[in-house]
């Protein structure tokens, strides 16, 4: 163990190996051959143990964030069935589930990003949120204030082909203009506004906020781009025998 800046309480600590996706989200699909990472300039790889960074954070700091990574691993569970079912409209459907804690699963958000953004490890190299946000989202993290649903604006959604339980790498993108962040969690997709601006209203609905039921989109990896990387990936010749 070797001591050095722990970048959440900006410290000269002893730094463990700190995990980013927290390491049940792996291990949730483990036995499963859709466990895997993929991105479209490497092969995929099983990751069972997860990815952690030894170069960020002290064990003390990584106790605070420890119990929103649990939360968030009870709040976004691998079976949905205590979600309720919004039906389809326009083409936008979803779960529902009207009790969750707002702000430690905004706060497990928050700190995924803000850990992904100041990572060294490739896996998270498309993450990278300026060292404005990152100061925002570590003194947000520090005071445990999770912000109003603007304040990294969060949108979740889930995938309804077991596949997409792959874990693609997260990277930056602008929707309508807006800066975000995109996560791949079992299954789940995060995206998380990193930008002062508002977004769109259209997401309004499913927009993570206080005292409003947490609600989830149903997604396809058809509709996102997903599925070409996939077949992509699996049909090179180098991974044939990995299927
Ligand atoms: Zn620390």
């Amino acid at each position: 163990m070797s001591v050095g800046l722990c970048r959440f309480c900006l410290e000269q600590r002893p730094l463990i190996e700190a995990h980013i996706i927290p390491k049940g989200f792996f291990e949730r699909i483990r036995t499963d051959e859709s466990n895997i990472l993929v991105n479209e300039r490497d092969y995929p790889k099983r990751s069972p143990q997860g990815i952690y960074d030894k170069g960020i954070m002290c064990g003390r700091c990584d106790n605070i964030i420890g119990k929103w990574d649990q939360y968030a691993q009870e709040a976004l569970p691998a079976d949905m069935s205590a979600f309720t079912l919004i039906a389809d409209r326009q083409n936008i459907g979803g779960w529902e589930l009207p009790d969750y804690n707002y702000e430690l699963l905004k706060l497990f958000f928050i700190s995924l990003v803000w850990r992904a953004s100041i990572s060294t490890h490739p896996f998270y190299a498309g993450i990278s949120i300026g060292s404005k946000f990152e100061e925002q989202s570590r003194l947000m993290l520090r005071e445990g204030r999770p912000g109003d649903a603007h304040d990294f604006g969060l949108v979740i959604a889930r995938f309804v082909e077991p596949v997409g339980q792959a874990f693609f790498d997260p990277h930056s993108e602008r929707m309508k203009g807006i800066n975000q962040v995109r996560f791949y969690l079992a299954g789940f997709i995060a995206y998380m506004k990193v930008d002062q601006r508002p977004y769109d209203p259209s997401l309004a609905h499913f927009l993570l906020a206080d005292g409003q039921p947490l609600r989830i989109i149903k997604r396809s990896i058809h509709e996102g781009g997903e599925a070409e990387v996939l077949t992509k990936i699996f049909s090179a010749p180098q991974n044939k025998r990995r299927r």
